[in-house]
């Protein structure tokens, strides 16, 4: 009986902390005002920074998307630095360069791969905006993007503005449909209480001062973009999420677990490295960032030991109480919604795992 219960108590934690986050959340934050003076006709110098490795399939279309937006051309500078591709992608990046002249392009091009941070970094050296936007090739933003992320900078205690994903390619399942919008409703509440710690590389901006006083873009860990939206909170500037910032992201058609477990890994090592951060948080902050950490950390393994609780209860004293569970928690699996959190529960503890003998900085590109 007692493992059972212990079982029983781990899984209603495991289940009960995400559920209350976020309905708490929702219902306190989700319908509040920003309390920030946004202001469309604030046009700053911007400069957009395109990290490539191996991106020849998709690169034109990505410099197009930028071409076409609506902003001051002359307020635009764009850099783009690849990390010795082999597929021949910087060659095509000066022949659009040259076919468009008009439009400020820089290409930097290192002769050695040390990972995309270790590239931005290089590419902070040349920008000259006063923000500067990160956004990775298989990314495409309508026309009004720029604009609607600039626009928060007007204020002063805005430090960084990421954007909501649309996830287009065959792989994308409706499944995940459900969890976006949990997801989504998170990143969107946790900007408007006071800063979200996950950010997405597809369109994250920074005010360009502050990535200064941090030093650039981390180079020891693989989420770059969120673990410098966290610091920017930490020294009290809001990093949001905003509604209806929506860009595309293309998702691969092959190796899709692996990319997912990827990306967990590099969620992962940015809660991880935040833990030191945790206590020197701002008040709104801090409480956001331990959930958030315990989410992605220690939430996971609280699943698995109840399962492997609940298991050994059944084989050892045939617990018909464990074996109930078991088999509702199996049972479940039809249910959406309940599918897609245990298979990401899944990926977080593969990549924990996966975390102990590789950290993918530099990883191998994934076809979309
Ligand atoms: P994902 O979005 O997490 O699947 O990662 P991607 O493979 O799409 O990479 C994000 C962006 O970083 C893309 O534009 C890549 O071309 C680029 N990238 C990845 N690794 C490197 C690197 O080592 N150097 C440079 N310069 N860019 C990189
Ligand atoms: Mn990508």
């Amino acid at each position: 009986m007692p493992l059972d219960f212990i079982a029983l108590a781990l899984a209603v934690i495991h289940f009960g902390t995400p559920l209350t986050y976020y309905f708490y959340l929702k219902n306190k934050y989700l319908s509040k005002p920003w309390n920030i003076n946004a202001d469309e006709n604030y046009k700053p110098k911007v400069t957009i920074i395109i990290p490539t490795y191996n991106e020849a399939k998709l690169i034109e279309k990505k410099l197009n998307n930028i071409y076409k937006q609506k902003y001051p051309r002359d307020k635009l500078e764009v850099i783009v630095v690849d990390s010795a591709s082999t597929d021949g992608t910087p060659k095509l990046i000066k022949k659009w360069a040259d076919k468009h002249s008009e439009l400020n392009l820089k290409l930097i091009v290192e002769s050695e791969r040390k990972g995309k941070a270790h590239a931005l970094n290089h590419a902070l050296e040349y920008a000259t905006g006063e923000i500067v936007i990160i956004t990775d090739v298989d990314s495409l933003w309508p026309s009004e993007t720029i604009t609607k992320t600039l626009k928060w900078f007007a204020d002063p205690t805005v430090g960084a503005v990421s954007c909501l994903k649309k996830p287009v390619g065959s792989k994308v399942k409706e499944v995940e449909e459900s969890y976006r919008q949990y997801y989504n409703i998170l990143r969107i509440a946790e900007s408007k209480a006071y800063a979200t710690p996950i950010f997405h590389g597809e369109l994250a901006a920074f005010r360009r001062n502050l990535l200064k006083k941090l030093g650039g873009f981390p180079i020891d860990i693989g989420a770059d973009d969120s673990h410098t939206a966290t610091k920017i909170a930490l020294i009290r500037y809001r990093a949001i999420i905003p509604e209806n910032l929506w860009v595309e992201e293309l998702v691969p058609n092959k190796g899709y677990s692996r990319w997912r477990i990827r990306r967990a890994q590099h969620l992962i090592q940015h809660f991880a490295k935040c833990l030191r951060e945790l206590r020197q948080a701002p008040k709104g902050f801090r409480k956001i960032l331990a959930i958030e950490t315990f989410l992605h950390l220690a939430n996971p393994y609280l699943l698995l030991v109840s399962t492997i609780l609940l298991i050994a209860s059944t084989l050892t004293t045939h617990s018909l109480t464990a074996l109930g569970i078991l088999a509702l928690g199996v049972a479940l699996l039809i249910v959406k919604q309940y599918r897609t959190w245990i298979i990401q529960q899944l990926y977080l503890i593969v990549a924990s795992l996966r975390n102990i003998w590789t950290k993918e900085i530099a990883w191998s590109k994934q076809v979309k």
